[in-house]
């Protein structure tokens, strides 16, 4: 574990905001003493993990990339955390994301940007791009992520990496600092769908201290990647291309990598058929808007008197509410007040309806669709993101639209709260860089996307 070399930035890519090498040496030895003695381990006892720095671990700092949260360390551990250590995980440190998981880029970190180890002039993707960073540069052979929109997946596809969006429900969000509560879950990624899977295992699970987490039963993840990786692994599994997803407006580099993906499917026994799903139009303009409302509820805590950073009026009275607004002003960046701006405005009384309420239904309108799609294939695949990965501050100078709209192909299954994985597929000819595929199941079903992921990997 050379963590000064290796990680910490100083091979440019700058994955981690913290390194956590002591605790993660003393675990790995009391691992080996105990192998030594013949003790009985958990599987991935002594497999290192690097952790998003959105999930809170007890003994480190937590920050959400955010200044408000800056030198904040957390008294108690996240259930995933608590999983993670049962397990005899070593943590090796906590990554960098787009502050607060807002973003597509992890440019809107307050604590500098990560660059994608597959080439240093672009970003990895986010809001996990720390997290799949240290993935794709060797860093850590396993991580966590979360996903609100697409944030283990877009950043997996960017770096050739695997991740994994599971049913809403399924792990536990205790301990996980809120960004959008209904469409926040946790990721488990690694290199291989293989791997992705055994990490899910260990973190998947009823809590009874999350209000939404779910009582069904932990899938046998591992067990169905090696299913679907087995000669004919794929035999009879209905395969549904989006329409809507795989043509127009996306990079001719990302379509043909896919097609390709489309045969190979097919010579692992795969019927291929088409299926639409004609509301994710509107899922952009839906997931901004119920997102943002959910953003401006969560962060109304980070006040500087209830929680934060604070900050004094610099002149004029020390009242409550001025100590509160010099505090905001300097705790959050611009990306985080944007949306807490436009969320407040559309949960305003007058205007709950027009915008809140419109945006629900299309919510309710996308689930109907990927309903009836289910109804005639077992998993439906896309490619995870319209390009490969963006250069720095493509996407961040001028107007965030840009980047928003990039957000297409994986913010319809959070509003779903159907499962969702990403697996690399190539890379793309014009630019050499990893092209994501993604696979989407029913909820409750995510043993389908292991079998499909790994039979195509
Ligand atoms: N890129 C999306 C956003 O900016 C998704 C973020 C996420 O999944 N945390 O909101």
């Amino acid at each position: 574990l050379d963590a000064d070399n290796r990680a910490a930035g100083k091979n440019g890519v700058n994955a981690y905001l913290h390194l956590n090498a002591e605790e993660a040496l003393a675990v790995a030895k009391s691992v080996d003493e105990d192998r030594a003695a013949g003790k009985e381990l958990p599987a991935l006892a002594g497999v290192p993990i690097a952790v998003k720095d959105l999930i809170v671990t007890k003994g480190q700092p937590t920050t959400a990339a955010s200044r408000m949260l800056e030198g904040w360390m957390s008294p108690y551990d996240g259930t995933v955390t608590q999983k993670v250590r049962e397990a005899r995980m070593p943590i090796l440190g906590k990554t960098n994301l787009d502050e607060f998981a807002m973003g597509s880029t992890t440019e809107h970190s307050a604590f500098g940007v990560t660059r994608n180890p597959w080439s240093l002039d672009r970003t990895p993707g986010g809001s996990s791009g720390g997290t799949l960073a240290a993935l794709a540069a060797f860093q850590a052979p396993l991580a966590l992520g979360t996903d609100t929109g697409g944030s283990v997946r877009q950043p997996a596809a960017f770096t050739g990496t695997v991740g994994m969006k599971p049913t809403y429900g399924s792990i536990s969000r205790y301990g996980v600092i809120a960004m959008a509560s209904s469409l926040d879950q946790v990721g488990p990624c690694a290199r291989t769908v293989l791997d992705t899977a055994l990490l899910h295992e260990v973190i998947a699970g009823h809590d009874p201290k999350d209000s939404t987490s779910l009582q069904t039963p932990v899938g046998s993840f591992a067990d169905a990647a090696r299913a679907g990786a087995a000669e004919g692994g794929l035999q009879g599994l209905r395969v549904g291309v989006i329409k809507e997803l795989s043509g127009e407006g996306f990079q001719p580099g990302v379509l043909a990598r896919f097609n390709e993906s489309l045969e190979l499917l097919k010579s692992a026994g795969a019927e291929i058929v088409e299926v639409s799903l004609p509301s994710v139009k509107e899922a952009i303009g839906a997931y901004y808007l119920i997102m943002s409302s959910e953003v401006s509820s969560n962060l109304a805590k980070y006040d500087g008197v209830r929680f934060g950073l604070r900050k004094l009026p610099e002149e004029g009275n020390v009242t409550i509410e001025r100590v509160m607004g010099a505090s905001r002003a300097a705790g959050f960046g611009a990306e985080a007040k944007r949306r807490i701006i436009l969320g407040t405005y559309a949960l305003s009384a007058g205007y709950y309806d027009a915008y809140y309420g419109s945006a629900q239904k299309v919510r309710t309108l996308i689930q109907r669709d990927y309903a009836k799609a289910f109804e005639v294939a077992d998993v439906l695949v896309s490619p995870t993101a319209p390009t490969t990965a963006y250069k720095l501050g493509e996407k961040t100078k001028g107007d965030p639209m840009a980047m928003y709209m990039g957000d297409i192909a994986t913010v319809p299954t959070n509003l779903a709260g159907v499962p969702s994985i990403s697996l690399p597929g190539g890379l793309a000819d014009e630019d050499g860089l990893p092209v994501g595929i993604q696979f989407t199941a029913p909820a409750h079903e995510d043993e389908r996307l292991y079998r499909a992921g790994a039979g195509l990997e």
